[in-house]
């Protein structure tokens, strides 16, 4: 059992669908107050209602994680509206699928910034509040893909995230120097509207060579990430949990056909 995470102040991007999505229910349905950060609004709106419903402490704001002001803000609002700041779920991301001889360079561009630039700017902007704390918890959301294994299409998407692992070694060990933890949760394939847009064939492929047999739940990298932000993972920075159905097990195709 770990040490209840309730009334904690804890922010989560890219939470009106998908992953993020399962992150707020999960520390919601913990009691922790939780911010959801988005683009679009409607969506946005739908699922904070959704999550109040059920008896969560929610609150939502508009947020562009690629723009420094608009996460500044974000970050600064929480803060102000909670009263203070615990946990920063920086989770928002995106995956085209572009291989690169029809890649227009400015893809590349928009992907790093999504997905890389905006784990810098999300950890950045929470120094003052982990500082003023004296601890807090980040927890990104990185991939099997590009740490561990490649996909035609998404060299942007893969490097993007074997970034994430880069940063997160070095941004680990300085924000020691405030008491917070900076960890990844790698997902493999898991249920989400992003991933039913790749099309039936892809998760059927992908199903087929996760030998759980089954994409992953949202909930299933909720928890995940509750536990590094729990009083529990203290002693744990700068490190991954890979949560992927054992995907990134098998030697073989023959090794999976077998079980
Ligand atoms: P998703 O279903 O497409 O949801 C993406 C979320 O991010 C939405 O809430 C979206 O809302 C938001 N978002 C996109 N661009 C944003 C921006 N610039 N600023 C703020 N929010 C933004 O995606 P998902 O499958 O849940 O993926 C979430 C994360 O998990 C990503 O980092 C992805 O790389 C990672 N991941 C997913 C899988 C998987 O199998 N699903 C596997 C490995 C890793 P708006 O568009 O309204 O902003």
């Amino acid at each position: 059992m770990l040490t209840s995470i309730k009334d904690r102040s804890v922010i989560v991007t890219g939470a009106s669908k998908g992953i993020g999505k399962g992150i707020a229910k999960v520390f919601a349905a913990q009691g922790a107050k939780v911010m959801l950060a988005a683009r679009g609004e409607a969506d946005l709106k739908a699922t904070t209602d959704e999550l109040n419903a059920a008896g969560g402490t929610c609150e939502c704001r508009t947020c562009d994680v690629s723009d420094w002001e608009s996460v500044q803000a974000l970050v600064n609002d929480t803060a102000e509206t909670f009263g203070g700041l615990d946990v920063m779920c920086a989770n928002a991301g995106i995956f085209p699928q572009t291989k690169m001889v029809s890649m227009d360079p400015s893809e590349w561009d928009h992907v790093m910034s999504v997905n890389l630039k905006s784990a810098f700017l999300c950890v950045k902007a929470t120094i003052p509040h982990f500082e003023k704390a004296g601890k807090g918890r980040i927890v990104l959301t990185s991939s099997i893909t590009g740490p561990m294994t490649g996909f035609p299409g998404w060299t942007h998407y893969g490097a993007s995230k074997a970034g994430q692992l880069g940063f997160l070694k070095t941004a680990a060990m300085e924000m020691s120097r405030y008491n917070t933890t900076v960890n990844a949760v790698m997902p493999g394939n898991i249920a989400t509207e992003g991933l039913h847009d790749l099309g039936q064939d892809y998760v059927d492929a992908m199903i087929a060579a996760i030998p759980i047999k089954r994409l992953g739940e949202v909930a299933d990298i909720g928890n995940a990430a509750l536990f590094l932000a729990s009083d529990e993972a203290g002693f744990i920075t700068g490190q991954t949990i890979v949560v992927d159905g054992g995907q990134t097990i098998p030697e073989s195709v023959e090794a999976i056909a077998d079980i």
